[in-house]
């Protein structure tokens, strides 16, 4: 090992590999703090030749390999086993926007581009890059492929799979592919760098990409709506799809114990309606151009309100009142991390059944472990569900993880009749990163798609 390292350094210099424990300590967590790996060291190319050379020496001296973006995957696939035997490869030397291109609406980055200042470097060029998530200060464009992210606009603009167009990868023996391509049509064979997408480090390093850009939205609306139910939530969003068109960009579910959540986590919010609701919707509508989205939205509301789905509404009237509607939706998530050790979901299921599906999750699992507490909150364009449980605050710590798995299980029987899929949990998987036996074949210890829950066969 000694010798890969030493290799390693001369190759990539002293920046490039970490070796000393309390430099490596940003790399052994993710986001959610609530899982610990030890890596042989941290190497951090510079550029995809030098990890094209990484991975080739990794290769030789079959030393297993966990690439890393941004960590904050929250279910731990970016971590190394504890075992101190795997190589991570951090991307985040590698932060150059390539070239934009404003006319053909597209941008080719490095992997290792922070989300934020993608979208930023976009909007300098009156584009927008429209995959918008919690986590996009920190995350990388490398790491959302490897996610196949989602985020608040999927409605409108899908997940990265949708918004990739070429790749630059690094395959297991070290060879670079380059399939940077920039066209929007492109009939050229197989479209095999969409195998990338959500591969999560199991397929090769991503280390460039080509994305799709959209014209900058210069005008959206957000309201903050209270719902009486799932059922109505539902309603009002297949009325919004058609009354809004294309319009509609976020649409998320938000339970009430979300929202105090948040205001846990940041004190400086205050609660956004006169009464509380058992369910919120924070949605928003946003054009380039002159369309009247105050008054799409407003008769969206008002059908709302003469249906009885809408309970009362709060319509941001600035891009200050806007964010604090959005701060709601970040927050609750800083609110469950708050709350230690939990379940984590990330469940889809087909719209129309939502309804059902949290109502009958609800009871499956109050029936199992009725001091549980179920916080279900999601994108509603994607089916998704974050269907979260924290265990009973009076079980001792030790008991946590068992108990919450057996919930898992429960969840995951449901979500089976319902033809659903999800990612990997978090409490029940401990570590996701297993180390794997010498000569293993395998190309990187992280391999969270092999553990993926999925009912249906994926096309
Ligand atoms: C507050 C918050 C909000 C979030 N909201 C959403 C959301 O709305 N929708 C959603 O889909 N997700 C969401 N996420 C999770 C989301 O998947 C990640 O934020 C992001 O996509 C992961 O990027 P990362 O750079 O942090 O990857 P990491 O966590 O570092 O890595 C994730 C996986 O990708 C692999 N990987 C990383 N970089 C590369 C690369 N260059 N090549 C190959 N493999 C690589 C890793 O090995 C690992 O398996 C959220 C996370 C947080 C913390």
């Amino acid at each position: 090992m000694s010798e890969l390292l030493d290799t390693l350094t001369k190759r990539l210099g002293e920046r490039g590999v970490l070796r000393d424990p309390a430099d490596m300590a940003r790399y052994v967590s993710d986001w959610a703090g609530d899982r610990l790996g030890m890596p042989l060291a941290v190497a951090r190319p510079a550029s995809t030749h030098e990890v094209a050379e990484v991975v080739a020496l990794c290769r030789r001296h079959g030393t297993h390999m966990v690439p890393q973006g941004g960590h904050t995957g929250l279910v731990a696939g970016a971590l190394p086993a504890a075992d101190g035997g795997e190589l991570v490869i951090s991307l985040e030397r590698m932060n150059r926007i390539r070239a934009i291109d404003p006319i053909s609406f597209t941008m080719t980055v490095d992997a290792g581009c922070i989300l934020e200042e993608v979208k930023r470097a976009a909007a300098e060029h009156d584009c927008d890059f429209p995959l918008s998530l919690g986590a996009q200060g920190s995350c990388q464009i490398g790491g959302n492929i490897a996610t196949n992210a989602g985020g608040l606009n999927v409605l409108r603009h899908g997940m990265m799979r949708q918004l990739v167009l070429g790749l630059e990868v690094v395959l297991p023996d070290g060879r670079i592919w380059n399939a940077l391509n920039v066209l929007h049509k492109d009939n050229r064979g197989y479209a095999l760098p969409q195998l990338m997408l959500g591969s999560e480090g199991t397929l090769g390093i991503v280390t460039g990409a080509v994305l799709k850009l959209c014209p900058r939205p210069d005008q959206s609306r957000t309201a903050l709506l209270g719902l009486p139910s799932v059922a109505a939530v539902i309603e009002l969003y297949a009325r919004a799809r058609r009354d809004c068109s294309d319009l509609l960009t976020a649409f998320e579910l938000i339970p009430r114990r979300c929202l105090e959540l948040a205001m846990e986590a940041s004190p400086e919010l205050r609660d956004p309606l006169d009464a509380p609701y058992p369910w919120y919707v924070l949605m928003e509508v946003a054009a380039t151009g002159p369309v009247d989205l105050g008054t799409m939205l407003e008769s969206l509301l008002e059908h709302g309100m003469e249906k009885g789905l809408v309970l009362d509404g709060a319509l941001a009237a600035s891009d200050a009142q806007s964010q604090t509607l959005w701060q709601f939706r970040e927050s609750m998530l800083e609110g469950q991390r708050r709350r230690g050790e939990h379940l984590r979901t990330d469940i889809a299921v087909p719209i129309s059944r939502l309804p059902e599906f949290v109502e009958r999750a609800s009871q499956a699992i109050m029936e199992a472990s009725p001091e549980c507490e179920i916080i279900a909150y999601g994108h509603v364009g994607d089916g998704n569900l974050h269907f979260n449980i924290l265990p009973p605050t009076t079980l001792p710590d030790g008991a946590k993880r068992e108990h919450l798995h057996a919930l898992e299980k429960r969840l995951f029987a449901l979500l089976d009749t319902f033809g659903g899929s999800s990612a990997p949990s978090t409490a029940s998987v401990a570590p996701s990163v297993t180390p794997i036996s010498p000569g293993s074949r395998r190309w990187s210890a992280n391999s969270p798609k092999a553990s993926r829950h999925c009912s249906t066969p994926r096309a």
